[in-house]
């Protein structure tokens, strides 16, 4: 799909918003959603993605909607860092397929960082075992504040 095109609310993560796909759940509040990537590209690869929106990228979201978005996110990420110590984060996001990006609900990836650790694959990793990324989920939730 490329930058022109139609928001479709069969997507994924808005069949997680509305509670029809299960999702390993960090955190949430009257703005944003965060969970598990289940196609994890490093250990703590956690997505955050607006709940009431229906931008499929960046470049048609509400400008209200992406300043509580990015506050998320930062929360976030500080999470994923007090929980996992990582060197280092991206945080990263895609608009278009030819960008790589696969599901068409904006959001933000929060991926975590070793020294000497080589960055898994966009999209061509395995899929994470379910009861991992909810221990995980656990641990960066602990750390939301
Ligand atoms: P993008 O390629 O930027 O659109 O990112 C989509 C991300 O969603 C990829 O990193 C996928 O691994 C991830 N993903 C796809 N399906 C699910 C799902 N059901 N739950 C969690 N993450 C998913």
């Amino acid at each position: 799909m490329s930058l022109d095109g139609t928001y479709d609310d069969g997507n994924i993560f808005a069949k997680i918003l509305r509670g029809e796909m299960p999702s390993a759940r960090v955190f949430e509040d009257s703005h944003v959603y965060a969970f598990m990537d289940v196609f994890p590209q490093s250990r703590g690869h956690t997505l955050v993605i607006p709940k009431h929106s229906a931008a499929r990228n960046l470049l048609e979201e509400d400008p209200a909607i992406l300043a509580p978005l990015f506050l998320g996110v930062q929360r976030v990420t500080r999470a994923v860092r007090a929980a996992l110590k990582p060197d280092g984060i991206m945080v990263s996001q895609f608009n278009g397929a030819p960008a790589g990006q696969t599901v068409f609900h904006l959001h933000v990836h929060i991926i975590p960082r070793w020294e000497g650790q080589a960055l898994g694959r966009h999209g061509e990793g395995g899929m994470a075992d379910p009861t991992e990324l909810k221990a995980l989920a656990d641990q960066i939730a602990a750390e939301i504040s």
